[in-house]
């Protein structure tokens, strides 16, 4: 079990689990030479790959092509299944920063292969998460800019508006297939300028009025 802290409170959300948007960014989808998505597609990650502002991110051994994608999280505040997109919001806590660190050759060899993205997404610590800010601070989320700095250089800027998929469509979507729990988190995919990260980089990400993470990069 992962815990998260609560913005400007004492609390903690222990973490259920990752689910993954992937090309829900038209932009993305382009850079990755592949379709964007029609509906909310998503992958699962395990909690365990979670760390917070100022850990490492450990480059497997297996790996030397690892990315970052900076992604807004949405936090799961109320269980449901068969959410309704009108009803999706009371089912949100807050909102989080994630980087969905990418092994992006083992993930292409996976593709190639017809086989899962598991191991591609899941190498521990590949899921840095900000502090979780309530939904009343942000508002819509649906305008935010949001970014990521390699060594202090934007490698990606876009806004949550360029995001395919209103959050309740997500909801909606997800919560067809399974329960959302309290405490899972929904990483609503990543705009476009996914890149390498390499060992001693530092990245920092950040979306408007959510918050910011900072981490380093270091070779197992
Ligand atoms: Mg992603």
């Amino acid at each position: 079990m992962r815990k998260i802290s609560i913005a400007g409170s004492d609390k903690e959300i222990e973490v259920g689990k990752l689910v993954c948007l992937l090309r829900s960014y038209k932009a993305h989808a382009d850079e990755m030479m592949s379709a964007p998505s029609a509906v909310p597609e998503f992958f699962l990650k395990p909690a365990s790959a979670i760390i917070e502002n100022g850990g490492t991110i450990i480059l497997p051994k297996e790996s030397i092509d690892v990315h970052h994608e900076v992604e807004l999280a949405v936090v799961i505040g109320k269980t449901g299944r068969n959410i309704q997109r009108g009803v999706a919001m009371e089912h949100v806590f807050g909102y989080a920063v994630l980087i969905d660190v990418t092994a992006r050759d083992i993930q292409a060899k996976a593709k190639k292969d017809g086989k899962p993205w598991a191991a591609a997404k899941g190498y521990d610590t590949f899921a840095p998460t900000s502090e979780i800010v309530p939904k009343e601070m942000v508002g819509d989320p649906h305008n935010l800019d949001i970014w990521l700095k390699v060594n202090g250089e934007f490698r990606q800027k876009s806004n949550t508006k360029n995001l395919l998929f209103s959050i309740g469509q997500i909801i909606e979507y997800v919560s067809g297939i399974m329960t959302l729990e309290k405490g899972d988190i929904i990483a609503t995919g990543t705009p476009e300028g996914v890149s390498q990260i390499v060992d001693g980089d530092v990245v920092e990400a950040g979306i408007q009025k959510v918050g910011t993470i900072k981490v380093n990069v270091k070779r197992g």
